[in-house]
């Protein structure tokens, strides 16, 4: 398994752990856009959001309310950004599905 963010969820390569669960791992993104950023991966490897089947329905609402569970803790009461990249022209570099929690300050928008 060559998946960086496969090895990040098994702990073969470290991070910063925001959130474990069976399904899901949320860590420290390593190169921060905002004074939050957190990545929310499923445990399973699924490549994007394009490769997501109707068999990942419970999965793809859990890591949603992951994010919103982890924004609570941290305190984005004022609000805050979820992302997913997807596919080359989304701007994805890393090819295990990902859910970007951005916040801490105000977001721009549109997004480039
Ligand atoms: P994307 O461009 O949407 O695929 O996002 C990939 C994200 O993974 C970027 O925000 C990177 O900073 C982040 N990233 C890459 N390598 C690591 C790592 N080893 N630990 C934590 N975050 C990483
Ligand atoms: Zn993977």
């Amino acid at each position: 398994m060559s998946c960086l963010f496969c090895k990040i969820a098994e702990g073969t390569i470290p991070s910063t752990a925001v959130h474990q669960d069976d399904f899901v791992y949320a860590f420290a993104d390593i190169n921060p856009k905002a004074p939050v950023h957190i990545l929310i991966i499923p445990r399973e490897h699924i490549g994007s959001l394009a490769e997501a089947t109707p068999g990942h329905k419970e999965l793809l609402g859990h890591l949603f309310l992951v994010a919103s569970e982890i924004a609570r803790n941290k305190g984005l009461a004022n609000g805050y950004r979820v992302v997913v990249n997807s596919g080359a022209d989304g701007g994805q570099t890393v090819d295990h599905l990902h859910l970007h929690l951005m916040g801490g300050r105000p977001m721009t928008w549109p997004p480039g």
